[in-house]
């Protein structure tokens, strides 16, 4: 008999139906269902099972789990429902979003080097004015997260000329990267960066870690970059950062509320550029295989990979 592996999940069911079928397609030997589909005996087959997004009410409804393979980098929705749970919940980690966010971070901080938002502001105001131009050697960029996704990030920043400083929770070795760990470091990194991009995950210590204290320290006319959770943002204080001139500009692609409401000060703030979520798609091509590459590891050799340390929530 085939072994039975659930795909729970939250995307629409189009997205949902094209999962399953990429990753049937690299497993031959298995049978990959939508757990909508499964009876309850069925569900109690399951040892391991692919997630989207998942409703933790779903998860649990699986009483033989040993493990989960989310197809999503960010799994904080489930380490904050499902952390008591006996399974280990291993997230993507897969070059190509690797590749896919630092094109993004590169894009984004050319925008804020070059001047784009206030290019724009003038052409609003049917203004002529040059300003002047800097070389990206004197531009500091300062990455908060320097995972799977920072360190790529910050090496096709310094690729690309920039002076480029990390940071993270134990201290890491870049080359090119003046790399800092700790909260003490990165107060003083904090007053000397001119564009702050953050790829953090989303745990109790980084959830309102960009508030207001954050905001006073960072140096004044410095910009944001926020493509790693929203909710390390408290947003009123960016606002009143952005009203006094603390911030020049955010550019923001994550949101406490997804999606934004149409409500939002967020929205129509000149000093922001909202995106809806797209920094760093994950691909269905590239994730698909690296999901099946894991179940067939575990199958044959009984490896589960690494998975979230559930004590540090990532
Ligand atoms: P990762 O490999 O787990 O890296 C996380 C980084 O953050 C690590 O360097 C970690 O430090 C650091 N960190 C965590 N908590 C910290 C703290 N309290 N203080 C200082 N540093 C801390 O994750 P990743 O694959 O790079 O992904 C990062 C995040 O990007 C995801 O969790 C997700 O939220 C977000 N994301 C966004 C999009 C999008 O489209 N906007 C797409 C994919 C992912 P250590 O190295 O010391 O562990």
């Amino acid at each position: 008999m085939r072994l039975l592996i659930p795909f729970i999940h939250r995307v629409d069911s189009q997205e949902a139906c094209d999962w399953v079928a990429a990753i049937q397609a690299r497993l031959p030997g298995c049978d990959i269902r939508l757990f909508s589909q499964l009876s309850e005996s069925e569900r109690a087959l399951a040892t391991v099972a692919i997630v989207a997004n998942p409703d933790p009410a779903d998860v649990i409804k699986l009483p033989n789990l040993k493990w989960v393979h989310s197809v999503w980098a960010g799994v904080e929705g489930m380490m904050a429902s499902l952390v008591h749970m006996p399974f280990q919940i291993v997230r993507l980690t897969d070059p190509q979003l690797a590749q896919t966010m630092s094109e993004a971070v590169l894009a984004w901080v050319m925008y804020l080097h070059r001047d784009m938002p206030q290019y724009r502001q003038q052409q609003l105001a049917s203004q002529w004015h040059q300003r002047p131009y800097t070389d990206p050697g004197d531009r500091h960029i300062v990455l908060l997260g320097l995972g799977a996704l920072g360190q790529k990030s910050a090496l096709r920043l310094v690729d690309n000329g920039f002076r480029v400083s990390g940071w993270s929770r134990s201290v890491k070795c870049i080359d090119s990267v003046r790399c800092y760990a700790g909260s003490e470091q990165l107060t003083a990194l904090l007053s000397q960066a001119d564009i702050i991009v953050s790829l953090l995950p989303l745990t109790r210590d980084t959830e309102s870690l960009m508030d207001r204290q954050f905001f006073r320290q960072v140096k004044t006319g410095a910009a944001l970059i926020n493509f790693g959770r929203g909710a390390s943002v408290v947003e009123p204080d960016l606002l009143k950062a952005l009203d006094q001139g603390q911030l020049s500009h955010a550019v923001l692609d994550v949101f406490a509320q997804e999606p934004l409401p149409p409500e939002s000060p967020l929205w129509s703030h000149p000093g922001i550029t909202l995106l809806p979520h797209i920094s760093a798609p994950t691909s269905i091509a590239t994730a698909s295989c690296i999901v099946a590459a894991n179940i067939s590891r575990y199958l044959s050799q009984g490896i589960i990979p690494e998975s979230v340390d559930k004590s540090r929530g990532y």
